[in-house]
């Protein structure tokens, strides 16, 4: 009778109750059972708490069916150029489409990036983003009769300091924000703005194909560890073919790709040869269709070659 007391008094403590009723083998029953309890309440609580970004993910999940993809190491014949000679052939363009902008990797002061005007709309974009743009908008209004609006693209740094302003840490701090150089795209449709696009099928649609058109969720749901950004579903960045896919379907971030590349190597990806390379050191496969170079703001350029498939 007294070792009942006894477990009554402790059968809250389910640690204290294991140690006093050793032995006892229908308290044991219950302090397991109490064990058990406590796990599935802590699982659905941090269920609940992890919250926002575990719904979006089922929100996705019939949307978002990636199989990972790999980038094979290859070692094409090369050849040794300067940049400004590669720059005067027609098939090979500069853009500023891979840089990485974050708090490591500022913007250099006096930057000037390569925006104008989107066909009198009064929004200013990076001109590599254009026909991408116009591509996905596009195929948004075939497909679900919506237009889709840009509520912020290229911002000054004034800008950026005023968007710090009104949303604080959300937002990043001027000269660390890819706005500044006109390759993010903040999008909305009527009624879904913000964390809310999500819930729109126009939003799911864009979350989930993006990459088609050459862009990422730059601040994705499984990324937020290394971007510092929570899930940001109306963010998209621009940065071109087969990157974007590439970054989607392995469900990383634009920083561990880029951190993938190992400077000098020659990846190959489907038609595509991929190299991150010094700027002074220089090397091209000897033949390709197309060629965009684009600075990675790591100290690096990368290299995205076409390359001739009619060959194969
Ligand atoms: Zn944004």
């Amino acid at each position: 009778m007294k070792q009942k007391n006894h477990k009554e008094k402790n059968s809250g403590t389910a640690a204290v109750a294991a140690n006093s009723v050793a032995g006892d083998g229908g308290s044991r029953k219950l302090v397991i059972t109490l064990i058990i309890i406590s796990a599935v309440i802590a699982v659905i609580a941090a269920a609940v708490f992890i919250g926002e970004e575990t719904n979006l993910f089922w929100k996705l999940r019939d949307r978002f069916d990636r199989k990972s993809v790999e980038l094979v190491t290859v070692s094409p014949k090369t050849e040794k150029k300067e940049l400004e000679e590669l720059l005067e052939r027609g098939n090979t363009v500069y853009d500023e489409s891979l840089m990485l902008i974050n708090s490591s990797n500022r913007i250099a002061d006096g930057f000037s990036p390569d925006v104008s005007e989107y066909n009198d709309s009064g929004v200013i974009m990076n001109n590599a983003i254009k026909d991408a743009y116009r591509t996905r908008a596009d195929h948004v209004k075939e497909m679900y009769g919506n237009r889709r609006y840009v509520m912020s693209a290229y911002r000054t740094a004034e800008e950026q300091e005023e968007a710090v302003k009104t949303e604080g840490d959300k937002a990043a701090k001027p000269g660390e924000s890819e706005h500044q150089a006109g390759l993010a795209l903040d999008v909305y449709i009527s009624q879904y703005a913000g964390g809310g696009f999500i819930d729109s099928d126009v939003g799911k649609y864009v979350n989930s194909h993006c990459d088609r058109y050459g862009f990422i969720i730059r601040y994705p749901y499984w990324g937020s560890k290394v971007t510092g950004f929570a899930y940001e579903p109306w963010h998209i960045r621009y940065v071109g073919y087969p990157h974007a896919g590439i970054i989607m379907s392995n469900m990383i971030t634009l920083e561990e790709y880029i951190e993938m590349l190992e400077p000098g190597v020659f990846y190959s990806f489907g038609d595509y040869i991929i190299s991150r390379q010094k700027n002074d050191d220089l090397r091209v496969p000897s033949e390709y269709e197309s060629l965009v170079i684009s600075p990675d703001n790591t100290g690096y350029l990368i290299l995205t070659a076409l390359v001739n498939t009619a060959d194969k």
